[in-house]
């Protein structure tokens, strides 16, 4: 709850998971903001569509059920994906029975609608009673405030695989986890801090209803083009402070008077904020603006209590405005007076004593007392009592200075008290309003996020896509958005793609390191997902149907560091491609088959390409970036395949780089050229030319051979033709010819021949 600790612009969740059979139910809960979801996943690939929520949410805990803390497999898979604290709930905590639980939370739908938790055993109600029973036996105390739960459907939104989110980079860079560099860097322009949450959100939960995400745009669209409206909206946003974390601390209990000011000084803003909405056009602005609870109540009951710039402690007094209450004001006004009365004192005792350097004073072991020097103890009358002995003087006390004492501290005590209880109904009277006060927070980080997109989209010079349900990818002069921003302006190299269901499936890209493959498809993948949040985008047109699922295999990302080889994490993420994509799905395959060797590799990309090609069983729309050339040929032989390549040109010995992606495909790999880029000492360079030289004039020698390559390769049985190749030829080598009889060398014929069978 400690927001100091806590990112700003960032959800801290936990997490629960109930396993059942094959079956999950998942909950999380934000205990600073109040924010409770839950769902269940009861479909194929359950395990895969865990981790996938897993990641959607990045929680900073996880407590699971015996069942699920049991798979083994499962919880180590988790443990080496993420570095989450997980533990084990006893079974008595997940309740199914909705109507057992105290604590009178409803479970809505996305459209806020009550659900019938009774119809059927609800995994996700057993979940959420499991996570809500060890957040009572946690945090000790009330959780009132969480009023509902919100079940959201995996279907309503696009399933981005945990490859794709940190593929993509979304919301962190892949190496450091850092904001910087990723596309959350380039759209976040929110002014609050839950702006910034419900933006991270926004790209963690892509749409895929066709009708929301066009209401998004023509929002966004309506923003870009007013810039007054817009600027309007921001420099009020930037004084609205974070509502959504203040509603939770004071709902928890542990709001102090400061953060009532800051609700105060938020609220300020919104009857602004209504009025700058008035007269919006776009559907979504104008409920905005409709629904927009100004809260002027609030802001009223706070004006009029609490003073303007309290201490941070709300036991200290300090807090309360003259004028609130009676009582404090009374008890001030006694202190105040007190303190006169002391002066009286003093003037009084010297008067009657004859010592003129008598002084009253006081401090905090001893209270008030009466000083006298050293050298006027002999006037000292006989009602006074010693208190203390210091090095010049003594201190004492008399009946009524003792009498004066009790009534001021004793008022100050009171004060402090009353003040405190005064401080608590005043929390207590906003507690009672706090779902209003939740309800505008989510109205104002949505509005934040639209006004977001589109200073972005105004700013970067991005077009509205057109979203709908048409199966293809239309984008002209598309740019990878944050590539775009780092590199000097107008260096950026725009580039078209085209994808549809029919015969532009599957984009076979080749070209040399170096040339673009990788950004490019990213940039396809980053196209689609923001305009699928209901961002504009940046190119000068593009069209994009909606796509299901977005399924990344980039580059050879270096999972080492997670114990298992590169080679053996790619092909599981190819697994998981194959199974889950289906053809509304966005496939981009990045130099796959790289982590073994040649044949191998070739072999696995080559019937990576015809499965996913395969309407029966797959047909997603691909990219598909290889070195191997070979796959080429694919163009001819399938239905569906379009060769690109990313152009290059030759300038006497070296190459110059175009970034531009055109028709047809290229064998050149120019690897060496790369080398010398890349300083690679002239000699090692040379020398490699000369080698390449002779292997290019070897195989043109051995053309008989290669040929026969590849018609094996094209038949799909070029690996287990190659190793048996291979074992035959390390079998040979073993032979002595001296010493082989000639049984033996019969004997080795057959076995041979036998091996090619
Ligand atoms: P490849 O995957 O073909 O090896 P990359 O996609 O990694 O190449 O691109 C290499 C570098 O080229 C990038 O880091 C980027 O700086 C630059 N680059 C890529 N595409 C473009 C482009 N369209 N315009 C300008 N520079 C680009
Ligand atoms: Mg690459």
């Amino acid at each position: 709850m400690e927001s100091n600790l806590l990112e700003e612009k960032k959800n801290n969740y936990i997490m629960s998971i109930y396993k059942n059979g094959i079956y999950y139910g998942i909950s999380v809960c934000d205990l600073t903001t109040g924010d409770f979801k839950t769902t269940q996943i009861k479909e194929q690939n359950n395990f895969a569509s865990l981790m996938d929520e897993i990641s959607r949410y990045s929680p900073a805990e996880i407590v699971v059920n015996e069942m699920m803390y049991n798979s083994l497999e499962e919880i180590s898979k988790i443990r080496e994906r993420f570095s989450i604290y997980i533990s084990m709930l006893e079974e008595q905590n997940f309740d199914s029975n909705y109507e057992n639980f105290d604590i009178k939370y409803e479970i809505v739908d996305e459209n806020e609608q009550k659900i019938d938790t009774t119809k059927d055993s609800l995994l996700c109600v057993t979940a959420s009673n499991g996570l809500i029973s060890y957040l009572r036996q946690t945090q000790k105390s009330n959780l009132d405030y969480i009023h509902k739960i919100t079940l959201y459907s995996l279907t309503h939104y696009m399933n981005l695989d945990i490859n794709a989110r940190r593929n993509l980079e979304i919301t962190e860079k892949l190496r450091d986890k850092s904001k910087k560099g990723t596309l959350l860097w380039v759209l976040d322009k929110t002014s609050t801090s839950m702006g910034g949450r419900l933006l991270r959100r926004w790209l963690n939960d892509p749409l895929i209803d066709v009708f929301r995400i066009n209401e998004r745009l023509e929002a966004v669209k309506e923003l870009k083009e007013d810039i007054i409206l817009r600027g309007d909206i921001v420099d009020s946003l930037k004084k609205v402070y974070d509502i959504e974390r203040l509603a939770g601390k004071i709902s928890y209990g542990s709001a102090n008077a400061r953060d009532l000011i800051s609700l105060k000084n938020s609220a300020k803003q919104l009857p602004d904020i209504k009025q700058i909405l008035e007269g919006v056009k776009s559907p979504l602005l104008n409920n905005l603006y409709k629904d927009l609870d100004t809260l002027e109540d609030i802001y009223k009951t706070i004006e009029e209590s609490i003073t303007d710039d309290p201490p941070i402690s709300v036991k200290e007094g300090e807090i309360i405005k003259k004028g609130f209450n009676e009582e404090i004001d009374h008890l001030k006004e006694a202190t105040v007076n007190g303190k006169n009365w002391v002066l009286d004192i003093e003037t009084k005792e010297r008067e009657q004593t004859g010592i003129k350097g008598l002084k009253v004073g006081f401090n905090k072991v001893f209270g008030y007392f009466i000083e006298v020097t050293k050298s006027n103890l002999s006037l000292v009358p006989e009602r006074y009592i010693r208190k203390q002995t210091l090095a010049n003087c003594e201190r004492y006390v008399t009946e009524e200075l003792k009498k004066v004492e009790n009534e001021i501290l004793g008022a100050e005590e009171k004060v402090v008290n009353l003040e405190y209880e005064a401080f608590c109904t005043i929390r207590d009277e906003i507690e009672s309003q706090i779902t209003r006060v939740q309800k505008t927070a989510s109205i104002v980080s949505v509005l934040d996020v639209l006004a977001s997109l589109a200073t972005v989209a105004y700013e970067m010079n991005y077009t509205m896509p057109i979203v709908d349900n048409s199966g293809m990818i239309d984008i002209k002069e598309g740019r990878h958005p944050v590539i775009e921003k780092i590199l000097p302006s107008g260096s950026f190299v725009e580039n078209d793609t085209y994808l549809d269901k029919d015969t532009n499936r599957l984009a076979i890209i080749t070209g040399p390191n170096m040339a673009g493959k990788s950004t490019y498809m990213r940039q396809v993948a980053l196209i689609t997902l923001m305009a699928q949040i209901g961002s504009f985008v940046p190119a000068s047109y593009a069209r994009i149907g909606v796509v299901d699922k977005i399924y990344t295999r980039v580059g050879a990302s270096d999972d080492l560091s997670m114990g298992q080889s590169t080679f053996m994490v790619e092909m599981m993420e190819v697994a998981s491609i194959l199974k889950e994509a289906t053809s509304n799905s966005l496939v981009i395959l990045d130099e796959i088959g790289r982590g073994t060797s040649t044949y191998d590799g070739l072999s696995i990309a080559w019937a990576v390409a015809e499965y996913i090609c395969d309407k029966e069983k797959c047909g997603a729309k691909t990219l598909f970036a290889t070195h191997y050339h070979e796959l080429t040929s694919l163009e001819e032989k399938l239905e569906g395949v379009k060769n690109y390549s990313i152009a290059v040109k030759e300038k006497g010995e070296d190459i110059v780089f175009l970034r531009k992606i055109v028709s047809g495909g290229t064998d050149e790999s120019y690897g060496v050229h790369v080398a010398k880029l890349a300083g690679v000492p002239q000699v090692v360079t040379k020398r490699a030319n000369e080698i390449l030289k002779s292997l290019e004039r070897k195989s043109i020698l051995g053309n008989k051979a290669a040929e026969k390559e590849n018609k094996k390769v094209a038949e799909g049985q070029l690996d287990l033709y190659n190793y048996k190749l291979a074992e035959i030829a390390h079998e040979l080598d073993k032979v002595d010819l001296n010493e082989l009889t000639p049984i033996d060398a019969l004997n080795t014929l057959v076995n041979m021949k036998e091996k090619m069978k």
